[in-house]
């Protein structure tokens, strides 16, 4: 299948980190997928740990999100005009997430970043943008610059096909480093349109934000009149009923969105405070547009998840992700591993190192050739978790015990895989 996929889809795939590059083999095609397990076309079947690379925290093909679709896409799949149940999953996102005020509905997180970017720099007349090394904002060709995902994966310093210009007016800044923060707004402060960040790190793998730091980006920002971009596309409605702000309390100016809200259908958004918001067409003049938008479909899968993610689901992510990690880091440490694994939220991820990871060069330096023999090892006894060492584990609230206890099974073997693993 992946032979027959190269012929006709680059490199076999429709997104990069699918292909398994950092980890070599072959990718699993999967025809199917039902609460905490994949089934790949082989009949094979996985305990999913990449979940969609974030949506299905409800486990896949929850009844109550399946029906929301069916219902929805009974009534038509596209309209090009306004719904009400729009109305109502922008009201679910604002009830959520406190400063924001007003969304615009979208069809993914590079869309959203994208449209952020541009009203950033619509509402300040600025150009320049700051984002920092590791973190991944979508594929947006001034968001590429040391990326982290695929990009990272790959280790791509920036891609072709991105000009000079695009790249010129992105200044990229070491993550954790408020220092260089504060250093660049001295000296081109008038310039900067936006700091845009990952709320918390998950793209090289989990690296929470220090102590301070968001809350020093917010304030270095508005000390300068630039705007700070929460970039809540993997942390929102996943690591709390309020994504990151929902731990920190940091409010962003602007906040991008998806993943979890889509339900697992192309749905994404960008939003904040209405006065913001007002500047977008056609209340305002910075413009942005999608045919698709609002998807009545895309919509009902978002609703019907946000609605069914309640305290309980919140609570055993939390539950599911500590348990985990607890797992992985008991099995690298009987195997003899120097590891780290990090926990941003619910997110986690394992550090080949000897101690915590703040930014992306430690990220870099860790010893990554340990973890393809670790993955596949756990692929091999049905275990899938991201094929790279820069991706963060995601969570379902659909883990079980018999889902852990195929967990518990592979990871001795995949801990003594990691162990005998030699540098390159
Ligand atoms: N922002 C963050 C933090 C992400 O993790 C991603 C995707 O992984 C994006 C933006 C881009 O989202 P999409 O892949 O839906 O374009």
């Amino acid at each position: 299948m992946f032979t027959d996929a190269s012929a006709v889809i680059p490199g076999g795939v429709n997104s990069p980190v699918r292909a398994f590059a950092a980890v070599g083999g072959t990718p699993r095609f999967i025809t199917s997928a039902q609460g905490a397990w994949l089934t790949d076309a082989d009949g094979n079947r996985y305990v999913d740990l990449v979940c969609s690379w974030g949506p299905m925290i409800l486990g896949h093909a929850h009844p109550a999100v399946v029906d929301a679709v069916r219902a929805a896409a009974g009534q038509g799949l596209s309209f090009g005009a306004p719904t009400p149940a729009e109305v109502e999953l922008a009201k679910e996102i604002i009830a959520r997430v406190r400063p924001v005020e007003q969304v615009r509905l979208v069809n993914s997180g590079t869309e959203a970043t994208m449209s952020a970017i541009r009203l950033a720099r619509g509402i300040t007349g600025r150009t320049a943008i700051v984002k920092f090394a590791g973190c991944y904002h979508g594929h947006v060709d001034a968001l590429l610059a040391q990326a982290g995902s695929g990009v990272a994966t790959l280790g791509l310093p920036t891609s072709p096909g991105v000009t000079g210009a695009q790249a010129a007016d992105t200044i990229v800044l070491p993550y954790n480093d408020l220092e260089a923060v504060r250093a660049v707004f001295a000296e081109r402060g008038d310039q900067i349109a936006c700091v845009i960040t990952e709320a918390a790190a998950g793209n090289m793998g989990a690296v929470p934000p220090k102590p301070g730091f968001n809350a020093g980006l917010r304030d270095l920002c508005h000390a300068h009149g630039a705007l700070l971009v929460m970039d809540e596309v993997m942390t929102g409605f996943r690591v709390s009923p309020a994504g990151w702000f929902g731990i920190d309390g940091v409010a962003g100016d602007l906040y991008t969105f998806g993943k979890v809200m889509s339900g697992g259908l192309p749905a994404a958004a960008f939003g904040g405070p209405a006065t913001h918001m007002a500047h977008l067409a056609p209340a305002g003049p910075v413009y942005q547009a999608g045919t698709l938008s609002g998807n009545p479909v895309a919509v009902a899968a978002g609703l019907a998840t946000l609605r069914n993610a309640d305290a309980s689901v919140y609570a055993a992510l939390d539950a599911n992700a500590a348990r985990l990690a607890q797992l992985v880091g008991d099995a690298l440490s009987a195997a003899g591993v120097e590891h780290h694994v990090q926990l941003a939220g619910n997110l986690f991820s394992v550090f080949f190192t000897d101690g915590p990871v703040h930014d992306y060069a430690a990220a870099q330096a860790a010893q990554n050739w340990r973890f393809p023999p670790f993955f596949h090892a756990l692929l091999e006894r049905g275990v899938y978790a991201p094929p790279s060492p820069f991706e963060a584990w995601f969570v379902s609230a659909a883990l079980d015990d018999d889902a852990f206890a195929v967990i518990e099974a592979a990871l001795p073997a995949a801990a003594q895989a990691a162990a005998a693993a030699e540098a390159p």
